[in-house]
């Protein structure tokens, strides 16, 4: 099965970074400011197997920035995960929660181990050792991480029980992404994917094609994929195609079909009566839509060039390569970037804070309302200031967030 090929998301994140520096014409202080992250920890996190033997893996927690406010970011749990990935996705946070006005900075935390091949106690345990290891540097006013790949709203849950008791008290802030019996929010599951859809919706009208009956094919059928899925399919999109890490089917009937069978089997392949496909083939597909929504440098150099989508939309972090943006902008793709696309998963995580802060919860509705408003305003910003300096909506979405973020360092000076 050919995996999403692997680059790094560090020099991709850093070039990009390089990239609005010189568009904003900041001088060369700032460009050494903006690219260093501010803390890193790195940990071991022993766990003990249900078998007794014990095992180490290797834990981070980087907080790319704290200038707008305490750090916020997910945590992944994938075996691949090293740390300049995790320095990569810190700094995409930070530009995200400025470009959509959140009062946060951004940080990442990963733990180098699959989850799917812990019981549910080994993921308890892992998971309540490395919230342990970083618990000096997480709180509610200082750094709230959330899920990621690999991490769910259970994962949370141990997360804020931990720091909890260590507390002596009920922290419902220190985490987003919880259950809600434990303060988590209405719409915070499908949030991402709401986002995802809300920005396919915009990308289309802005090419001027028709969002009733337009295509989709989405790589990456987890958290962000599957409720993309379903918020497309709302607005009138079809979903032609899914995949995940086992592979991608076709041809089937309806989402449900495929659905069900990942709950039954854990994957999408084999899904009776589909198509099979592989990863580049659903990239390739004739669609009005792809989203990929899996991990990271997944449109490259070598992937790029053969997309036939109007409009790519990154539910996923950096699952575009520089040489894979260019290769799409050669071909008139709009691509709608992730620090845009995803951002309805930290918008409303942002809303779980408020919430969990003031000890006053919102109807669905209301998040959905706000979820909406806010995204569009972020969405405008970029369509406006991408036709205004004649550049693609990525470089228009890192100006707009990395000129906040330098404007902050401005006017908070440098202390001494
Ligand atoms: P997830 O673990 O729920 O799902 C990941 C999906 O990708 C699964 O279907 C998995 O099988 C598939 N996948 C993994 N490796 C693959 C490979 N090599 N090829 C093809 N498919 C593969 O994770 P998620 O939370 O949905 O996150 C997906 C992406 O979206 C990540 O880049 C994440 O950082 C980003 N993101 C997530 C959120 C969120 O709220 N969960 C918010 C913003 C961005």
């Amino acid at each position: 099965m050919p995996a999403v090929p692997v680059e790094n998301p560090l020099t991709t994140a850093l070039s990009e970074l390089r990239k609005a520096v010189e568009h904003l014409g900041l001088p060369e202080d700032e460009w050494t400011t903006l690219s260093t992250p501010r803390r890193i920890l790195e940990v071991a996190v022993p766990l003990r197997r249900d078998n007794e033997s014990v095992e180490m893996f290797k834990g981070y927690r980087v907080q790319y920035s704290t200038t707008r406010g305490p750090s916020k970011g997910g945590v992944r749990f994938h075996p691949d995960v090293d740390l300049d990935e995790t320095i990569a996705l810190a700094m995409l946070m930070t530009w995200k929660c400025a470009l959509t006005n959140l009062p946060f900075g951004g940080a990442k935390g990963a733990v180098a181990v699959d989850s799917k091949k812990l019981s549910l106690r080994e993921n308890e345990r892992l998971t309540r050792r490395y919230t342990s290891e970083i618990l000096p540097i997480i709180g509610p006013e200082r750094d709230i991480p959330a899920p990621d790949v690999g991490t769910d709203d259970r994962n949370m849950a141990w997360m804020m029980d931990t720091y909890s008791v260590n507390a002596g008290y009920s922290v419902p802030g220190v985490v987003t992404g919880k259950p809600l019996v434990l303060g988590g929010s209405l719409g915070r599951n499908s949030a991402t994917g709401d986002g995802v859809a809300i920005a396919a919706r915009e990308a289309l009208l802005a090419k001027g094609i028709p969002v009733e009956g337009a295509t989709v094919a989405i790589q990456g059928f987890g958290k962000v994929g599957y409720w993309a899925a379903i918020a497309v399919e709302k607005m009138g999109m079809k979903v032609i195609a899914v995949s995940d890490v086992e592979g991608g089917v076709t041809g089937f009937n309806s989402l449900d079909d495929v659905f069900s069978h990942l709950q039954s089997t854990g994957s999408v392949v084999n899904t009776p009566g589909v198509d099979r496909i592989t990863q580049t083939e659903l990239l390739h597909l004739d669609v009005d839509v792809l989203i990929p929504a899996a991990l990271s440098d997944s449109l490259t150099a070598a992937t790029a060039p053969g997309v036939k989508a109007r409009v790519v939309v990154e539910g996923a972090n950096a699952p575009t390569t520089p040489e894979g943006d260019a290769a799409l902008a050669d071909n008139g793709v709009l691509v709608v970037p992730d620090i845009l696309a995803n951002s309805g998963g930290v918008v409303v995580s942002y809303f779980e804070w408020v919430q969990d802060n003031q000890v006053y919860f919102w109807t669905e509705a209301e998040i959905a309302e706000r979820l909406n408003t806010l995204m569009l305003k972020a969405i405008f910003e970029v369509r406006e200031y991408s036709a205004k300096h004649g550049i693609t909506w990525r470089e228009a979405a890192n100006a707009i967030g990395v000129g906040r973020v330098a404007e902050a360092h401005r006017l908070r000076g440098l202390y001494p």
